[in-house]
Formats: structure tokens, sequence, C-alpha cells
């Protein structure tokens, strides 16, 4: 079972894939919990360049959109290969930080990079491999940011216009909208353990008992 969790910044995925990963740990079940981008040796090498680039602190030529996207896309391609598709042949839970979601909003909503051309790049980059649940936490950006402020990652995010980030989170609700069946659409603001019990409830109707 392949679940991910996608949101803006400050939406709470982290806090929210450690309650589900402990829950799921204590029922005894074999979680595996990745992130994108960065998981792998690779790819903690293509966030760092990535991150660095878009930094205020950088000197270097902003990395050209297209450039972005392959970048995401070599880290997913590497990670579903060596990461997530191993795991799932083992039969374990993966839990990822975000996925191919992810690049289709920022990159393609918030850069303006065609969605249709995004989402075959990363339908080749992955094999095809979809997700069986996709948990979009949806939060105001100027709320979220605020929250990242305090964590010290303001100097890159800054780098964005506030209609930056309002395209990505509405890049993320219209892929929700397009497909509900496959998405938990929450409220980022809520309780955190009124959050962790809903996500709780649906991933279990996922999992054998
Ligand atoms: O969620 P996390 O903080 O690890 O994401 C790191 C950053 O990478 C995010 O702030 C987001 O701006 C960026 N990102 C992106 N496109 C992706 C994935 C992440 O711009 N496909």
């Amino acid at each position: 079972v392949f679940i991910v969790f996608e949101g803006g910044e400050g939406a709470g995925k982290s806090t929210q894939i450690a309650l589900l990963d402990r829950r799921l740990r204590a029922e005894d079940r074999d979680v595996v919990v990745t992130r994108e981008p960065g998981a792998t040796d690779i790819g903690a090498r293509i966030r760092t360049m990535v991150l660095d680039a878009q930094s205020a602190a950088s000197s270097a030529t902003p990395l050209a959109p297209r450039a972005e996207a392959l970048l995401y896309a070599a880290d997913r391609a590497h990670h579903v290969s060596t990461v997530v598709r191993p795991a799932l042949r083992r039969g374990e839970i993966v839990i990822s930080d975000r996925y191919v979601d992810s690049s289709l909003a920022y990159q393609g909503a918030g850069r303006t990079l065609p969605v249709d051309e995004i989402s075959w790049l990363s339908a080749w980059a992955t094999g095809g491999l979809k997700p069986d649940l996709v948990v979009l936490l949806d939060i105001d950006p100027q709320i979220g940011l605020a929250r990242v402020g305090r964590r010290g990652e303001a100097d890159r995010l800054e780098q964005e216009s506030i209609d930056f980030h309002e395209r990505v989170r509405h890049g993320f609700l219209d892929l929700a909208t397009a497909e509900p069946s496959r998405y938990l659409v929450l409220d980022a603001t809520r309780d955190e353990q009124d959050l962790a019990g809903e996500i709780a409830l649906r991933v279990a109707k996922l999992l054998p008992p």
C-alpha cells in the first residue's frame, strides 16, 4: 500500500506522517517512511542542488524551470526504483512525504510549465506507479509560510511570491477534485490529533485487518 502526503509549505506533513507511522507500527505493521526530494544519496544531492539554487544567498543563475522539473523527476525515478517499489514488493506500507502531485503543483501550476507535460514526465519517471491514497493537507499559504518562518527556511521560500504559493495550493486542490476517490483533503489548521484520527480511519480501509 502506497500512501502519499502532499501540501504546501508549513502544512504539517512531517507531523502527520510521524503520527501515522507510530500508529501503524503499534499495530505491528511494516512501514517505510520516505520523502521527495532527497530520500536517497543521489536524491539528497539533487535536493541540495535545487533548493540551494532557489535560495537568496545563491549567486548562481536561477535554475531554469525545465531543469528544475527534470531534477525532481530524476530524484523521483531513482527513489521509486530503489526505495518505493522494492518496499511495496516486500508487502510493506510506504508513506512518502511528497510525490508526483508536488511536481504538478509546484513545477506545473506554480512555475506554469504545462501540467500535461509534467504529468507524462512523471509517469515516465515512475513507470506509472500511482499512490493508493493521497492525503492533501490544505493550508492558506499566508498561514503555512508563517509556520515555516519559525523553522528558518524563510530565506528560500520568500524568493517566491504569495501568488506562486496560491497557484501551488490550487494546483493541489484541482488534482484532488479531478480524482476525489484517491484523495483525502483536510484543513491543515485543524487540531493535530483530530487530523491524525481521520487519516488513520481512512488508511485503515486500505489495509488488511
Ligand atoms: O516538503 P519539503 O520541505 O521537503 O520540500 C522542500 C521544498 O521543495 C518545498 O519547499 C518545495 O518548495 C520544493 N519542491 C518543489 N517541487 C517539488 C517538490 C518540492 O518545488 N516537486
